[in-house]
């Protein structure tokens, strides 16, 4: 499993209660971003069930009746243990013919990894930076070094590769640094901080589904 992370009640003591501080750094867009924590993740939770009840709506390739059979997940990178919980499965579902599974696209988890996907979004941001900002951030969150560097690896390399960047890179302009990814990215969704990273969330979703992204891990 994951290197080096500690237990969640060991983050839940080191991380501010309430709200999830960032440290300033770079663009103004991320700058001091203050997420109100619980009606935010809540907010990813319900986007999520949107976007599993349409998979379901469409149902199975073979005409058959998709019924939920979630997978168990233990994500690292929670605020709180209430969060843990509301994140403790991907949402996906198993036909009733062909018992083939579809997994719905997801705005809380990136691909596999055990770690939320707005954490590797804004540890990565951070990281990029290089600086006491983003050390400070992912020690409160006890994401390890060597995790950092290879999201960071995912970012440059991976990630460009991607069905998703390939069709969409072209609609930003001037072009996103590849090694300013994520955070150039997200300095171009725009509105407040909780709102950018939302939508950012929202634009990353259908690599969430692919298998090729998905080899990744962690
Ligand atoms: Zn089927």
């Amino acid at each position: 499993m994951a290197e080096g992370g500690s237990p969640s009640g060991n983050l839940n003591k080191r991380t501010p209660r309430g709200s999830l501080w960032l440290p300033s750094q770079e663009t103004a867009q991320v700058c001091h971003v203050q997420l109100q924590t619980h009606p935010f993740f809540l907010f990813l939770t319900r986007l999520d069930e949107e976007l599993a009840a349409q998979a379901q709506a469409v149902g199975c390739a073979c005409g058959g009746a998709l019924h939920r059979a979630n997978y168990p997940r233990k994500p690292r990178g929670c605020p709180t243990l209430a969060i843990r919980e509301a994140f403790s499965s991907r949402l996906s579902f198993c036909c009733s013919r062909c018992r083939r599974r579809t997994t719905s696209m997801s705005v809380r988890f990136l691909g596999r990894r055990v770690y939320l996907g707005l954490v590797v979004v804004l540890c990565s941001a951070r990281h990029a930076g290089q600086n006491t900002a983003a050390a400070t951030l992912c020690e409160a969150l006890a994401v390890p070094l060597r995790t950092l560097q290879r999201w960071r690896r995912w970012w440059r390399e991976d990630f460009m590769h991607t069905p998703l960047w390939q069709v969409m890179c072209a609609r930003f302009m001037p072009p996103v640094s590849a090694e300013r990814l994520p955070g150039d990215l997200l300095a171009r969704f725009g509105g407040e901080a909780a709102e950018a990273l939302q939508r950012l969330l929202c634009f990353l979703a259908p690599i969430t589904v692919r298998a090729a992204t998905l080899a990744e891990g962690r």
